[in-house]
């Protein structure tokens, strides 16, 4: 026995740590140390699908190019509407999409018109087939004095302009959106280059998938994860495999990413432990910017650069991984590629879960949320919330975000949640 009393220093089970800094100053970091790339590539629309546009988009032709009908009915003018009772108006032609009537039609008469169609000169309303009565012959119809003018017409330019700017540099390219350039007669765009991201994880005890395993060994999932959140954001992934926790192996890794790429990502290496050389090397090799982020998962995290190119030395932890990925590197692949893009939205959602939480850190628990039996919108949490469970992610369509000052949570109180996906 002694009266020795350990100085403990601050580890991942704290929850307050004077090194960290917050999530917000994080993204500034990140951003100021940001310029976005600006190389332009041109490409077919259809290859242009999460590609980030280059440039402005201005119509060159109203949209649609005439007035023309919504429904399929007749072209009538509307000062034939009659005050009171019905009239007959004589049937003097007809009007398809692609093929249009070509006089002009006169008082009385009325077109046969399809949906598409060029209003002919002279009409300024349709009237569905449902609401006239036809005569046998075909060669006239009967409307009620309570049709509506000027109903079932789509005026020429109303879903786009001449002129009118479509699409802004920056813009993140949809299904939508490459619809609108075909809607434009636009063949071929002008996108930002892919980016490319290199990754590699590190770690002893990391094995293949098609490895068997030894005692102490586990297979290397981060690899896998990271492949996959990069694939959504359509850049070129460079996979650089597993690394030891060798100085030398680690360095020579670096080196091979040094600049030849726009971002390098490790996973593991980031902790206090003796193997974790991350941060030492990319400091003799590069520069460290901030390696701790008052964050739970994820609080080791080293942001920097090496040469040209911005790094991210993530931590170790699978759900740990995926949540700086998504509250750091994807924020960060944004910017560097010009999309102009907002952060996550984040809506106030009843939590009906107890969640534990401690001040310090800003959590990312991971949540599901769904419609309860009165058909509200609740979250509650996906099971166990440790770093390393990532059936916990798997599970989860939503991240709860605690403040980094909160408390314990309670069933019914109001919780921050980013959703995972939308629907486009
Ligand atoms: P580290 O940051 O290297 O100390 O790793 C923290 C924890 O994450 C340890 O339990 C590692 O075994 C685990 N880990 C590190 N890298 C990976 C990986 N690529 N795949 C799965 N687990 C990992
Ligand atoms: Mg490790």
């Amino acid at each position: 026995m002694s009266n020795n009393k350990i100085n403990k220093e601050t580890s991942c089970m704290d929850d307050y740590d004077q090194n960290s800094i917050t999530t917000d100053q994080a993204l500034e970091k990140i951003f100021d140390a940001i310029n976005p790339i600006n190389e332009n590539e041109v490409i077919p629309i259809r290859e242009s699908l999460s590609r980030i546009l280059a440039e402005n988009i201005k119509a060159n032709i109203n949209v649609p190019s005439h007035r023309n009908s919504a429904m399929d009915g007749y072209a009538i003018n509307k000062k034939d509407i009659p005050l009171e009772q019905t009239i007959q108006l004589k049937v003097v032609g007809k009007s398809l999409a692609g093929n249009p009537f070509s006089n002009s039609i006169k008082q009385g008469e009325c077109v046969r018109i399809m949906t598409g169609a060029i209003m002919p000169i002279g009409s300024d309303t349709v009237i569905i087939q449902e609401h006239v009565l036809l005569s046998k012959s075909e060669t006239e119809i009967t409307i009620e004095h309570d049709t509506k003018p000027n109903a079932n017409v789509r005026q020429a330019g109303e879903d786009i302009s001449k002129g009118d700017v479509v699409l802004t540099k920056g813009k993140n390219l949809t299904p939508a959106d490459i619809g609108l350039l075909a809607s434009l007669g636009l063949s071929k765009i002008s996108v930002i280059r892919k980016l490319k991201v290199a990754f590699f994880s590190t770690g002893d005890e990391l094995r293949g998938i098609n490895e068997s395993l030894n005692d102490g060994e586990i297979y290397d999932s981060n690899r896998y994860t990271l492949y996959a959140m990069l694939s959504r954001l359509n850049v070129d992934i460079v996979d650089m495999g597993v690394v030891k926790d060798d100085k030398n192996l680690l360095a020579k890794a670096f080196g091979e990413a040094n600049s030849k790429v726009d971002v390098l990502l490790t996973s593991g290496g980031v902790s206090v432990g003796e193997a974790d050389y991350i941060k030492d090397i990319l400091q003799e090799h590069g520069n460290v910017n901030f390696w701790k982020v008052a964050i739970k998962p994820g609080r080791p995290l080293t942001f920097g650069s090496l040469g040209k190119t911005l790094f991210f030395g993530l931590p170790g932890n699978p759900v740990s991984v995926m949540v700086t990925f998504y509250q750091f590197v994807q924020p960060a692949l944004k910017k560097l590629s010009g999309d102009n893009a907002n952060l996550p939205l984040m809506i106030k959602v009843p939590c009906i879960s107890t969640l534990k939480k401690k001040p310090g850190r800003i959590e990312f628990q991971r949540g599901i949320i769904e419609k309860d039996n009165n058909n509200n919108i609740i979250v509650k949490k996906t099971g166990a919330q440790g770093s390393g469970i990532l059936r916990s992610m798997s599970d989860a369509n939503c991240f709860i975000v605690l403040p980094l000052d909160s408390n314990d949570i309670k069933p019914g109180d109001l919780v921050d949640v980013q959703i995972f996906d939308g629907i486009i």
